[in-house]
């Protein structure tokens, strides 16, 4: 068992009275482990020796494993072994090398995933601990320094155990190196480290050394002559970036190739070092940055949150602009200085190098990042630094509401209400608020839902149940309804205007741009200003059709039409599909007819810049979409390009909606409304006010007042109509009433079973027959399906659904009879609270 990077060394908890204490009323006398050994992919049982009664869950041990002494993590106890061992086959655990190492709580919060999500334990573990954790790694052992030692007493095995490491300068060797020389010598060893003459620690592997980089700092006086254009644009790069970056970093940014870094080196401009790299990831460094005077609002929620005891939950309903950051900002501070750590939960890694930025220039290297895009190496570093103990601040998507936090003090879900907290696949389908309620529970620390746009399941929980029962000190612990319902410096929300383009078509508009923001787009240009635009779609159009026959261009692994992407490099045109990623080049003609009229519908991101360069040929536009943010960083130069006023507009997707802070936007427009509403979900408008209210909140941030332009087709539409007025409540309470008449969530529970196979006939069948399965006489839940998924194939597997609505008093399917009822070739998916109908 190791952790890389970690230093074992300190780590050993041999201390004879702990680990050999003798507690009669033990009554669960099996282990199961986590094995670290490659080849050993489950859960094992082991036997407990009676001096190892003490051993907890978290607690790092040494088991036999085939012919190997290997590393082994403590899951959980049990009072009798799984039936289906002998007994007397079950081997027993050698040794405990460390107590304590992970809480007990941790184990705990992983079954209660597995349990909820009907997911295998093994599978919950995959997603918590970073891949590789559990690799191979040497048990040691070595003599105490301080011990006097006469040999007289010893076994022979031990005298000789003890000779060799005498005999050894550092007084340490491999416990297989002991087993080499000396025949029993597993013996002799129990019995040295019995009498506390030796300890034994496991080694930290060769692969996790700490890792060396160069890193570039700036030395010139930004008065170079002497440097080529392309040498001054490095600079220019540095001195933004605060002065200091890895060199790697810097050539992908600046795609220059190293001799060009090295000849500013000669020069004297900068100089180059090699430096250790946590792999985390990495920040340009920052001014430190000091608490903001609250507005009254920010002191009342602030005072609520930290008075908070035990496991309350709060909801931080404060609108866009209102100050949640610095809200969680100062309180997490002082659980800083008390020792305890804090977990920071956002939806996406494309907010967190401003959030995260945000938090650096606060609390420093306290603050680490953790996301699942991080690699391996950087994985691990993070971890080590947490089970270092020490207080810090982990900022993290939605797989970081695993992050071995000890001491941990507060759980903060920002942006609570994105879906992305939901994870859909691989099992288990968890969702990081449910995860993050129950590991506040057993921590016993507070947890804080920050949103502009509170999901209804959080509105439900806390809002509506605060009010209805103040004081209440029963169930889940308190619950808490704080609310910042101004913006900083009482700046007004921005006024949305809809416009209408079914009106904007009858006056012979055709351009994808209404009239109003034509002008709006002049004005930001002429008064230097900046602009967002948001379109709901990537790409260049979301289909191709020939206008001869009417031929659809379709992916030929799923039911779904092409979308065109136009090249930015080169000149080939191509189709991509959305859903498998399948890309063929654009056709001349007609696949069907031969035509060689094919038009594009529907306007993606790609189209809209192209459209603007037309049309505002001064514009300076900065596209923000998955297709630009693919690489590592692009989402950081891309907004530090942006808040420097090297473009007037930035235009994207989805991804602009999440928390962005930029003072200098004073226009937001919205291109095409409708995409989002009119979508097969009992979401859909949930998500739509959603979506609309964030991006709207992105106008008028900083001194400059905002105004947000929203185009749509159905200006009636109650979303856009509540969008319009900045009104969460009148939308919520209708929402909330049809979902009620329906036993949708938040009221009624759902589970939805995904089915899918390459086989079409095979997968139909066996979701019928699930079905009639689920159709049980004692049945309180209700079935729904089975039915084809909206898009039935998708990379060529074809998928089924059966919905299951569990009302108050619903028993459970039995899942063991129903996936008995699946064959391998089906894949059967049990997504527990979908989000993602489709
Ligand atoms: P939210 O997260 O609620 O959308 P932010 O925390 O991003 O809002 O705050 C909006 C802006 O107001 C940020 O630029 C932030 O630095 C600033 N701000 C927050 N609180 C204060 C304060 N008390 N005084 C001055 N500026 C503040
Ligand atoms: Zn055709
Ligand atoms: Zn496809």
């Amino acid at each position: 068992m190791y952790i890389p990077g970690l230093d074992w060394s300190n780590l050993i908890v041999a201390e004879p009275g702990a680990a050999y204490q003798f507690e009669a009323s033990q009554s669960k006398r099996w282990i199961e482990v986590l094995v670290d050994c490659p080849g050993a992919t489950g859960i094992y049982t082991y036997k407990l020796p009676k001096e190892m009664l003490s051993i907890q869950p978290g607690d790092i041990l040494s088991v036999p494993f085939g012919t190997q002494q290997v590393g082994a993590i403590a899951i959980r106890l049990l009072e009798r072994p799984p039936a289906n061992l002998a007994t007397d086959k079950i081997r027993e655990v050698e040794d405990i090398i460390s107590a304590g190492f992970f809480s007990s709580i941790y184990w705990e919060l992983l079954q209660k995933v597995a349990e909820y999500y009907y997911t295998p334990l093994m599978q919950v573990i995959k997603v918590a601990l970073p891949p590789g954790l559990l690799g191979k790694s040497q048990r040691r052992i070595r003599l105490k320094p301080e011990i006097t030692l006469s040999a007289d007493v010893l076994s022979t095995t031990a005298r000789q155990v003890l000779q060799l490491l005498q005999a050894q300068s550092t007084g340490d060797y491999s416990i297989t190196y002991l087993q080499r020389q000396v025949r029993g010598a597993n013996r002799g060893v129990k019995e040295l480290l019995r009498r506390g003459w030796v300890e034994s620690y496991l080694e930290a592997p060769k692969a996790t050394k700490p890792k060396l980089q160069k890193a570039v700092t700036l030395v010139g006086s930004g008065f170079e002559t002497d440097v080529t254009p392309r040498q001054r644009e490095i600079l220019e790069i540095l001195r933004r970036r605060g002065g200091d970056m890895w060199l790697s970093e810097l050539l992908q940014v600046s795609n220059a190739n190293s001799s060009t870094v090295k000849a500013l080196e000669q020069k004297g401009y900068v100089v180059i070092q090699e430096r250790e790299m946590l792999r985390a990831e990495n920040s340009p460094q920052l001014a430190a940055d000091a608490p903001k005077t609250l507005t009254p609002a920010q002191t009342q929620a602030l005072a609520a949150i930290t008075s908070l005891n035990g496991a309350a939950q709060v909801l931080l309903h404060g609108v866009t602009g209102s100050g949640k950051t610095e809200v969680y900002l100062q309180a997490i501070a002082p659980l800083l200085a008390r020792g305890q750590s804090a977990l920071v939960l956002v939806p996406e890694i494309g907010l967190t190098p401003q959030l995260t930025d945000r938090f650096r220039a606060r609390f420093g290297d306290k603050v680490c990042v953790y996301h699942s895009a991080l690699s391996d190496g950087e994985r691990y570093d993070t971890w080590r630094q947490m089970l270092t103990g020490e207080p810090q601040v982990v900022i993290g998507t939605r797989s970081a509401v695993y992050s071995p936090l000890p001491k941990l003090g507060i759980i903060i879900l920002d942006e609570e209400h994105d879906s992305s907290f939901k994870q859909d696949s691989p099992i288990p389908t968890y969702h990081a608020r449910n995860v993050a309620q129950w590991r506040a529970e057993l921590e016993n620390c507070p947890l804080v839902l920050g949103s502009a746009t509170p999901s209804l399941e959080s509105w439900v929980g806390l809002k509506d149940k605060e009010t209805r029962r103040q004081g209440d000190k029963g169930g889940r612990g308190d619950r808490y309804y704080l609310s910042l319902p101004e913006r900083i410096g009482a700046r007004p929300l921005p006024p949305v205007e809809v416009i209408d383009m079914r009106h904007e078509l009858h006056l012979g508009n055709r351009s994808i741009f209404s009239r109003s923001l034509q002008t709006a787009l002049q004005e930001i240009q002429a008064t230097q200003q900046q602009g967002i635009l948001f379109i709901h779609r990537r790409g260049h159009s979301t289909f191709v059709s020939c206008r001869s026959c009417g031929y659809v261009v379709e992916c030929p692994n799923c039911d779904v039409s092409l979308a065109y992407h136009h090249a930015e490099i080169g000149a080939s045109q191509m189709l991509q599909c959305h859903y498998c990623n399948y890309v063929r080049s654009h056709p001349r003609s007609c696949p069907d007819c031969g035509s060689p009229y094919l038009k594009f519908f529907g306007s993606g991101t790609q189209k809209v810049a192209q459209e603007l360069a037309q049309q505002f040929p001064q514009l300076r536009i900065i596209r923000f979409d998955s297709d630009t943010t693919r690489t590592k960083g692009a989402h950081r130069e891309l907004l530090t390009r942006f808040a420097n006023k090297e473009a007037d507009l930035l235009v994207g997707t989805q991804m602009l909606t999440k928390g962005l802070d930029l003072p200098q936007v004073t226009l937001v427009g919205v291109i095409a409304a409708d995409g989002l509403l009119h979508l097969a979900d009992y979401r859909a408008s949930e998500r739509a006010f959603q979506t609309l209210t964030q991006v709207a909140g992105r106008a008028g941030r900083g001194e400059d007042s905002g105004r947000v332009i929203i185009q749509t087709y159905t200006p009636e539409h109650p979303v856009i109509q509540a969008v319009a007025r900045h009104e969460y409540e009148p939308f919520t309470a209708a929402e909330l009433e049809q979902r009620a008449a329906l036993n949708y969530p938040p009221y009624g529970r759902l589970i939805l079973l995904r089915l899918s196979s390459t086989d079409a006939e095979q997968v139909e069948q066996v979701a019928l027959n699930i079905a009639s399965i689920l159709r049980s006489p004692e049945a309180t839940y209700e079935i729904l399906g089975p039915a084809p998924a909206s898009i039935v194939r998708v990379a060529n597997r074809y998928r089924w659904q059966i919905l299951i609505k569990l009302g108050d008093a619903a028993n459970l399917p039995n899942w063991d009879e129903v996936r008995s009822h699946c064959p391998p070739v089906v894949s059967l998916t049990i997504d527990v609270d979908p989000l993602n109908m489709m």
